[in-house]
């Protein structure tokens, strides 16, 4: 299958809707070889296939009910307001609930990897804090929420690796370059996201000329921005469950990401 080039917006909307799955595939196929700025926009459930619970689903952590925590909300446990006032709780749940390290990449993660490599992916931007892009062996990964695996001192900015907060065995742990506290290089609920790598994921999204979008049901916050400031070629979406912007996408997905991603041909 080639496709056509089209005369409106109304005709390719309606070309695109006219095809069945197998078409779709061969749809997403031809979109991959006919453009050149790739970009991809991943969110929770690029994850959840590697067994990381996500944030709000019903089995996530927002619903999970535990004894130790359950006076909390679990955005108060992810705030800055948690990290600032009750540091040896905030440590404690996120030691319990974060801890990605052993954690593998899956279909979906292998397959952005395998794209890169080939030329035809410029970037991964995403809103996961566990690091497997980069474990499945993407270089051009954009971590608007930072990331879990790395930490820093709040006074002396020494960074630390992955394993300082999740082996340190204080309640809170401190910088041994000048004794303050030692936090994760992740963005809490009342922070501000990093601003370097969310303006060059805007950068990203503007250049590209297909946009893939995983994992995120583009409800809330930073991905649905992100998405809305897409105005390339091609916009695909790859989500278990419905989306927001499904009208703006030219083909929809609802399946598991990695089996989509797998049928990727590079
Ligand atoms: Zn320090």
């Amino acid at each position: 299958m080639l496709l056509p080039d089209f005369n409106s917006e109304r005709e390719k909307e309606k070309y695109f809707r006219s095809l069945n799955d197998e078409q779709k595939i061969d749809a997403l196929n031809e979109m991959i070889s006919d453009t050149e700025h790739i970009a991809f926009l991943g969110g929770a459930g690029v994850s959840t296939e590697s067994g990381i619970p996500d944030f709000r689903s019903k089995d996530g952590l927002y619903h999970r009910k535990d004894k130790k925590f359950g006076r909390y909300k679990p955005e108060y446990l992810l705030s800055y307001d948690c990290l600032d006032n009750r540091p040896s709780v905030f440590f404690d749940y996120f030691r319990n609930n974060l801890d990605c390290r052993k954690i593998k990449p899956n279909d979906a993660h292998k397959k952005l990897a395998e794209m890169e490599k080939a030329g035809k992916l410029d970037g991964v931007i995403t809103q996961n804090i566990d690091g497997l892009h980069q474990k499945a062996g993407s270089r051009k990964v954009w971590e608007i929420h930072g990331s879990a695996l790395r930490s820093y001192c709040v006074s002396c900015h020494t960074e630390y690796g992955e394993d300082f907060i999740f082996e340190n065995k204080e309640d809170v742990p401190h910088c041994p370059a000048c004794g303050k506290m030692v936090r994760p290089d992740v963005t809490l609920y009342g922070e501000f996201l990093p601003q370097r790598a969310y303006e060059e994921a805007v950068a990203l999204i503007r250049y590209s000329d297909l946009l893939i979008i995983g994992g995120t049901s583009l409800e809330v916050g930073s991905a649905a921005q992100l998405a809305h400031m897409y105005h390339g070629k091609y916009m695909v979406i790859i989500n278990k469950g419905k989306t927001k912007m499904e009208g703006k996408a030219d083909l929809v997905f609802h399946d598991s990401i990695g089996k989509v991603m797998n049928m990727i041909e590079i």
